[in-house]
């Protein structure tokens, strides 16, 4: 994973489709003129963006939300939203109509597959699965991704069913549970709140009935901060999987707005 911040670029973007993809996730088309440049070396990169007047010494109208697709040749690029109960950019999101616009600016520092690793456990909720969508479809050959998705409700599971292959990749294909498809992708769903104990229980038997790989490997665990520290501790503290590298983040707090928004 890296660290490293990629030249910054601010601009309008204006919606120009919206595109279902389950229940809950809302993908948004953006055209993007003014971020046309945007350098985006590793995978996974995020944008801020403005829900309100930007102000530089007010950020509460400012979120972030991953850049799950980006075309400079058309100047185009995509986010999924998450619709949950309430919130700014939740309910921005789900009223958008094409000509609506924003203020972005990016974008925030991606993430980079270790070259050593050779497996990606990730532990994710519905506002990581574009995250996690990236870096499946940047994923050199052959590597093994099993992703525990924790979902309040079923429908959003059918999100990593819509992978594709980047330019110069190898094609993944459209249904990623087929048998033997390629990358391995095992899918653990579990379909709980992130406060319910019931979703710390799930992983836990997930870590302890599964084999694991003994080769070195890189632990992706975002969503919610309780969640996530739950996950982490359960992953680090797991023998089995000693060899991994965490990359842990929270990507929001349950009952605190823009918890994450710099
Ligand atoms: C690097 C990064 C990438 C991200 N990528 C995405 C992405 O691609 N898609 C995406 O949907 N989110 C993504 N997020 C998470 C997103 O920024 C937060 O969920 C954000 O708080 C949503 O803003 P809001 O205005 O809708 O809700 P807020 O105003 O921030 O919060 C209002 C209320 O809603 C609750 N809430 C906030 N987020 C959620 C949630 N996800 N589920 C349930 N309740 C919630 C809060 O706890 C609060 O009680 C990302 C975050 C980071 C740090």
């Amino acid at each position: 994973m890296s660290h490293i911040r990629p030249p910054q670029r601010e601009g309008t973007v204006t919606v120009i489709r919206r595109e279902p993809l389950t229940a809950h996730l809302l993908r948004l088309h953006f055209h993007a003129p003014d971020l046309a440049g945007l350098e985006l070396p590793y995978t996974a990169h995020a944008l801020r963006l403005w829900f309100g007047e930007p102000t530089p010494q007010d950020k509460s109208h400012r979120r972030i939300f991953t850049l799950r697709r980006f075309d400079a040749a058309t100047a185009t690029l995509a986010l999924d939203f998450l619709l949950h109960d309430d919130g700014l950019a939740s309910r921005w999101a789900g009223a958008a109509q094409p000509g609506d616009t924003l203020v972005a600016s990016g974008p925030r520092s991606g993430l980079q597959w270790p070259p050593e690793a050779r497996w990606l456990l990730a532990v994710v909720d519905e506002s990581a699965l574009p995250a996690l969508a990236c870096v499946i479809e940047s994923l050199p050959a052959q590597r093994i991704v099993h992703a525990v998705v924790r979902t309040r409700h079923a429908a959003e599971q059918a999100y990593l069913h819509r992978l594709h292959r980047q330019p110069g990749h190898d094609q993944v294909p459209a249904a990623a549970e087929d048998a033997g498809a390629w990358p391995q992708l095992v899918l653990h769903p579990i379909v709980a709140a992130p406060d319910d104990d019931h979703a710390a229980h799930a992983l836990g038997t997930v870590l302890a009935h599964n084999s694991w790989p003994a080769q070195a490997g890189l632990a992706f665990i975002a969503g919610e901060s309780n969640w996530v520290n739950t996950a982490r501790s359960a992953v680090e503290s797991h023998a089995a999987l000693g060899a991994l590298q965490v990359h842990a983040s929270a990507y929001w707090k349950q009952g605190q707005a823009g918890h994450a928004h710099g």
